[in-house]
């Protein structure tokens, strides 16, 4: 057993605390990785509040992970000792059902190994990436590209893929208006990813106080859905709208923007239901949909892209006593755009 240093939280209203956690010994597929940073999803902050229903406890979250390669099992072929890589929010699938074969590992009919909060093929519960070491087997990591920084490569693996996914399975592109609604992690993601593949991107955030920052990201507009207004001027303007919203909104107000043949892609996660009226979606043939991260091949290539065209996050540094209020701060809408954990402060 490798023992790592972490961070773990012992009930849904509990602070974090120090905590020692055993990593499995290599198997002959699996990598050993030296974290250096893990980024903070929204997705930790509800599943440690367990806004999504009970979990486990302690539970170590982090599913933004970035590190080096510090050994490797006797098969492994993809990576070796010194490597770059990343680790997403899944660790394993089965790899053999229809979707797996087809790269959707995410999507895996008997469930993808998350890699928090979940039980690996081992029967043992999964800890995530607030800590200082983890083992996953080699078909679960990723390259980081070497022209970008471990601690700005760490968000793409999370809020990077589930932005590029969605995008590029609509067809984001030249001649397409996109609207990425929220402007928090993902948000600020989806609006680079957006621009640099090309599309016309806009901006519906709360406020306008973040237009500045929106426009540096490539957007061309920048709209406050607190002002009614937005929501006529803006009336079946767009062809694909991304909601990256973590609390319930009205999803026919959002509808309403969308062109003839539209699609508006759901990858926020309010514990809520979001209703939507059989006439928000009749009249212009539109559609809801939802999106969940993205498989590990299209996670590459999401990696390679915003290496390519400069798509990283911006991002805080934050040492690991201070992930209490990080919380705090991303619940507060007050992070710009990500909070990243070093985790040499463990
Ligand atoms: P985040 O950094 O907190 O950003 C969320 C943004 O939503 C905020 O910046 C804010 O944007 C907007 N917002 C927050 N509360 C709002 C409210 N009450 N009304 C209207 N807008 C509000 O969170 P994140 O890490 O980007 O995650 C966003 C959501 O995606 C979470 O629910 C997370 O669980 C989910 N998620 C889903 C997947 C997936 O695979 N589908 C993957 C990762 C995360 P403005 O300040 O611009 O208004
Ligand atoms: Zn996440």
């Amino acid at each position: 057993m490798i023992t790592a240093k972490a961070r773990a939280v012992d009930g849904s209203d509990q602070p974090f605390r120090t905590a020692e956690i055993e990593r499995r010994d290599l198997d002959v597929h699996d990598v050993l990785i030296e974290i250096k940073y893990a980024g903070i999803c929204h997705s930790d902050i509800h599943t440690a509040h367990g806004d999504w229903g009970e979990v486990d406890f302690p539970l170590v979250p982090g599913h933004e992970i970035a590190g080096i390669v510090t050994d490797v099992g006797a098969e492994v072929t993809k990576y070796k000792v010194g490597d770059r890589v990343g680790v997403g929010c899944m660790v394993d699938s089965c790899g053999e059902c229809e979707n797996c074969r087809k790269g959707e590992e995410q999507y895996c009919l008997k469930g993808n190994v998350p890699t928090y909060a979940g039980v690996d093929k081992y029967g043992e519960p999964t800890q995530g990436g607030y800590s200082t070491h983890i083992v996953v087997t080699e078909d679960f990591v990723l390259r980081i590209p070497d022209n970008i920084g471990l601690d700005v490569a760490a968000p793409l693996l999370c809020a990077g893929i589930t932005t590029f996914s969605p995008l590029n399975h609509w067809n984001a592109g030249p001649g397409k208006k996109v609207a990425i609604v929220g402007m928090g992690g993902l948000g600020h993601m989806a609006v680079q990813i957006a621009h640099a593949m090309g599309a016309e991107v806009s901006v519906l955030s709360r406020t306008l106080n973040k237009e500045e920052d929106g426009l540096q990201f490539g957007a061309e507009g920048y709209y406050a859905t607190t002002d009614p207004e937005t929501f006529t001027k803006l009336a079946g303007s767009f062809d694909l709208i991304i909601n990256t919203v973590s609390a319930q909104i009205d999803m026919n107000a959002y509808l309403s923007l969308l062109t003839l043949d539209g699609t508006l892609v759901n990858v926020g996660a309010p514990p809520e239901p979001l209703s939507v009226h059989a006439f928000s979606l009749i009249p212009q043939r539109r559609s809801f949909a939802g999106s969940l991260i993205g498989g590990i091949r299209e996670t590459q290539e999401m990696l390679d892209f915003c290496a390519e065209h400069n798509a990283v996050p911006k991002i805080e540094v934050i040492s690991a006593d201070e992930i209490d209020e990080a919380y705090e701060r991303v619940l507060a809408s007050d992070v710009k755009y990500r909070f990243v954990i070093d985790t040499s402060t463990m």
